[in-house]
């Protein structure tokens, strides 16, 4: 049986909160335990809103993974393309190279003027700049300590993007925590906490007394987005301990 599944993984920018603009690999981890992703099992969930895709391994980039070590080839690979391509964002993917690489339809580094994609300037796909981005589902099912350390190994700086019910092993370099409000929270510190707003259940004053560096809003996305993210705004102005992520990938259009 496989030890890893990844619904997808792509090379990008990070999108959302304190390190959004970024590049970036995001490594989707297939599954999560507040939700089947089953539209069925929508309304009885613990989590209800959720706006991901994380089931099967069958995305851009994604598959079953019978090793730490070939998890982290196949993530290193992906950073190696992307930086190598420039290709910040895709929407076609060379799937059948194997390597599940996006090739990227956005951004080319060859047409930018006075940047020489041949001369290396910049480090490009320097070790110093690898970011892996651990999301899912709940990366936290399948994120383990032989993982952390092979990718460690290969250079990578590693966050993680956990609703924060499960305990986080050692080694993980960027903690970020978004609580679901039906949810007990096991992770109560870390880098950066951003929460999906509002939530009923889920008033940011129960979180902004934890032991996070950075508090972060997130409109919820879908029809009510504009009166949520009015809403969030208000908040944050009111509140100056929070700060608000919008969804850049969105607003960019990029994965
Ligand atoms: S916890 Fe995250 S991945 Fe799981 S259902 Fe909710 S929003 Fe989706």
């Amino acid at each position: 049986m496989a030890r890893y599944q990844l619904k997808e993984a792509f090379y990008t920018l990070q999108g959302e909160g304190a390190r959004s603009g970024r590049a970036a690999v995001f490594c989707r981890f297939a599954g999560c335990n507040l939700w089947s992703g089953r539209e069925r099992d929508r309304a009885s969930a613990v989590c209800t809103f959720c706006d991901t895709d994380f089931r099967g391994t069958d995305g851009v980039g994604g598959g079953r993974f019978l090793s730490a070590e070939t998890l982290a080839d196949h993530l290193e690979e992906l950073w190696e393309a992307g930086a190598d391509s420039g290709s910040a964002s895709g929407s076609s993917s060379d799937s059948a190279s194997g390597s599940g690489v996006v090739v990227g339809s956005g951004l080319d580094s060859d047409s930018v003027p006075g940047f020489d994609s041949r001369s290396g300037a910049g480090s490009r796909s320097s070790t110093g700049y690898r970011y892996l981005v651990c999301t899912g589902g709940e990366p936290l099912l399948q994120l383990d300590s032989a993982a952390i350390e092979a990718l460690h190994r290969r250079g990578f700086e590693i966050a993680v993007e956990t609703n924060g019910t499960r305990p986080a092993p050692p080694g993980i370099d960027w903690v970020c925590v978004s609580p679901k409000g039906r949810a007990p929270l096991v992770l109560t510190s870390g880098d950066e906490l951003k929460l999906v707003f509002p939530q009923p259940e889920a008033p940011p004053e129960r979180y902004s007394g934890l032991a996070f560096d950075q508090f972060f809003l997130q409109p919820m996305d879908g029809p009510e987005l504009a009166a949520n993210t009015e809403q969030a705004l208000a908040y944050c102005r009111a509140y100056p301990q929070w700060r608000l992520s919008l969804q850049l990938h969105k607003l960019l259009g990029i994965p």
